[in-house]
């Protein structure tokens, strides 16, 4: 991906932890690269087809004077996410924010943090059976839709279906999202399991009756196995109710660790 940068752009501001930075203030520099696809800006020569830095730089100067943090890491954070809110063609930014005059008493010539943040694919599957499903799923959506962290929300119809494993329980309602999201892989987790709660959701029996379950289904291409959280779901392409929607949104979407498509692995396992 092509990249805008931006080097050592100087602000005033009065972030930190001490009293005295917060009242008198101090210089901090700030390195940017803006991941943007200037093909067509190159070829047209016109400023619309591209990012413009100085309403880059302008925002960067508002965010850090308009908000006293006691960390760079939150003036690097609230920067970064105000980037990517404002200009929808920054498909992810690295930012350093350099702090030379921090209160350390030794000789040193700069402490930053540097930290890179950006859109990111997710595909998200939900369930209930459990109380007003519709009602618990649609809400589930408007939450996802209204998370500031997340953008370009897409849902598949929702259909009926039979309980999976434990099947002494009512038909399930299941549905799947496409969307993107600024967060990582365990911070989309956290928000997911945020929207269950809201739901009432308590967990009795494994894979028993539940008002709303939303299960990360892919992340981007990642590979994750950890105790928490394993991405792409383990178990998705055994489960129709997962498929048919995800294959309503996304039949090109590759299974990363499979090498076969999300239409394919429906059209496979509609034929078993
Ligand atoms: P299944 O994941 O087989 O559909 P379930 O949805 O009934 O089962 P839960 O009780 O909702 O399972 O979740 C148990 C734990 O699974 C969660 O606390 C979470 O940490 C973990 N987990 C691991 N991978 C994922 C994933 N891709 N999406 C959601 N949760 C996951
Ligand atoms: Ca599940
Ligand atoms: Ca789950």
């Amino acid at each position: 991906m092509d990249k805008i940068c931006i080097d050592e752009l100087k602000i005033f501001a009065h972030h930190g932890v001490f009293e005295h930075e917060n009242v008198n203030g101090q210089n901090f520099f700030i390195n940017a690269v803006l991941y943007v696809d200037t093909e067509k800006a190159g070829m047209r020569d016109d400023l619309s087809c591209s990012v413009d830095y100085s309403a880059v730089c302008a925002l960067l100067e508002r965010v850090m004077t308009a908000n006293v943090f006691r960390l760079i890491e939150a003036a690097a954070q609230t920067a970064a996410e105000a980037v990517l809110r404002e200009f929808p063609q920054v498909r992810s930014i690295d930012i350093e924010v350099r702090k030379p005059e921090a209160p350390i008493e030794m000789e040193f010539r700069s402490v930053s943090v540097k930290i890179t943040r950006g859109w990111h694919r997710a595909m998200i599957a939900l369930g209930s059976n459990k109380g007003d499903s519709r009602g618990y799923i649609e809400h589930a959506v408007e939450q996802l839709c209204a998370c500031s962290h997340i953008r370009s929300v897409r849902c598949s119809e929702l259909i009926v279906t039979k309980p999976y494993g434990y099947t002494e329980q009512d038909d399930f309602l299941n549905g799947a999202v496409m969307c993107e999201t600024m967060l990582s892989p365990h911070g989309l987790l956290e928000f997911m399991q945020s929207v269950e709660n809201s739901a009432n959701r308590t967990r009795e029996i494994h894979w028993g009756p539940r008002t709303l379950d939303l299960d990360l289904i892919f992340y981007d291409d990642e590979i994750i196995s950890e105790p928490d959280l394993i991405v792409p779901h383990p178990d998705m392409h055994n489960r129709l109710f997962v498929l048919e929607p995800a294959a309503q949104l996304a039949p090109y979407y590759r299974h990363p660790v499979l090498g076969v498509t999300v239409g394919q692995l429906y059209e496979r396992l509609k034929k078993k």
